[in-house]
């Protein structure tokens, strides 16, 4: 069944939810490209997992594959990419929601 054969009530109710999603996911996008930024020039938790276990040097991380990271290189802990590397394989990533520091942000 079409979104379109949608009564106009749950029509509104659809329209609605997808907007807040879309809203989401462009403050999500905009966190992470800042927090990205950040990541360069002080030690900060990994954005994913929120664990201590980040390299000093930030270059040493694995960097995301999370696709929705609207191309902000950001780096995450070896276990972090690790998982990543295997969510990917099982066609399964973690939303960029789903991360400790959006999270963190809006519990
Ligand atoms: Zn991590």
């Amino acid at each position: 069944m079409s979104y379109k054969n949608l009564c106009p009530l749950c029509l509104q109710k659809y329209e609605t939810k997808k907007a807040q999603r879309i809203t989401e996911q462009r403050l999500a996008n905009g966190i992470i490209r800042v927090y990205a930024e950040r990541q360069a020039i002080e030690h900060l938790p990994c954005p994913r997992c929120g664990n201590d276990s980040m390299s000093d040097v930030v270059t040493r991380n694995a960097v995301s594959r999370t696709p929705e990271n609207s191309g902000a290189k950001i780096f995450v802990c070896d276990e972090c990419g690790m998982r990543e590397a295997l969510e990917v394989f099982d066609g399964k990533t973690l939303t960029l929601l789903s991360w400790w520091v959006i999270e963190e942000l809006f519990p």
